[in-house]
């Protein structure tokens, strides 16, 4: 099963990857998480990224082309895989295109958790996500036990360095501009599906697997 998981910035995206990902034993390639690794380890890429994600705006269509093209071709992909942040500009979405018809692959199933801009900047610059297993919390809505360490593992919690207003504002902006587009990109080949992310987090999953079978 080859899945695109789509929707803006704090739709909750990530952590129902995670949970699909766990459920169906497919891995969860998330651009945003492999761009925040090469960032920190100060690699090519990272050192490409870095500006562009500070401010919110996209980084260039070839670098995630080229992350997700390496990645989709690694053994723990033969079984399926979860594209979570990927494809963002209707460019990449022609781009997995061309990538996948070469590995004789498609995608089953395209979903977006769709969710209202006012209610996405409260639920961004409130969240933390741990260091150690990346299990998210919430300031307001999913408080930890103890403060700054995660319920689960007692790892070490973490702002991103991009969820603050101002960023936010931009990433939401470019969300419209640049990815509410590859949805019609995916309406047109009738592979799409809408769940509301407005929900609370565990009828959204619901809501997918009842999508995913
Ligand atoms: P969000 O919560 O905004 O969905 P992500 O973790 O998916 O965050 O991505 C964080 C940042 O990484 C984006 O704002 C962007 O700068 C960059 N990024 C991630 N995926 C892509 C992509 N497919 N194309 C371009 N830039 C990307
Ligand atoms: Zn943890």
């Amino acid at each position: 099963m080859n899945l695109i998981l789509m929707g803006p910035p704090g739709a909750g995206k990530g952590t129902q990857a995670r949970r699909i990902a766990e459920k169906y034993k497919i891995p969860q390639l998330s651009t945003g998480d492999m761009l925040r690794a090469a960032v920190a380890a100060g690699s090519d890429v990272g050192l490409k990224a870095k500006a562009a994600m500070e401010s919110g705006s996209l980084v260039t269509d070839d670098v995630v082309v080229g992350i997700i093209s390496d990645r989709i071709k690694e053994k723990d992909c033969a079984k399926g895989f979860i594209l979570d942040g990927f494809p963002r500009t209707v460019a990449q979405a022609e781009a997995l295109d061309g990538m996948l018809s070469k590995e004789s692959l498609k995608i089953n199933h395209v979903i977006d958790v769709a969710a209202d801009d006012e209610a996405l900047v409260t639920r961004i610059t409130g969240r933390m996500t741990c260091s150690k297993c990346g299990e998210g919390f919430h300031k307001e809505y999913k408080k930890p036990k103890k403060k700054n360490k995660c319920d689960l593992c007692g790892g070490k919690l973490t702002t991103r360095a991009d969820d603050n207003e101002e960023t936010v504002r931009n990433r939401l902006k470019v969300y419209h501009e640049q990815t509410a587009p590859v949805i019609g990109f995916y309406q047109e080949k009738g592979s799409f599906k809408e769940v509301d992310g407005m929900q609370a987090m565990d009828d959204v999953f619901g809501s997918l697997c009842a999508i995913l079978g």
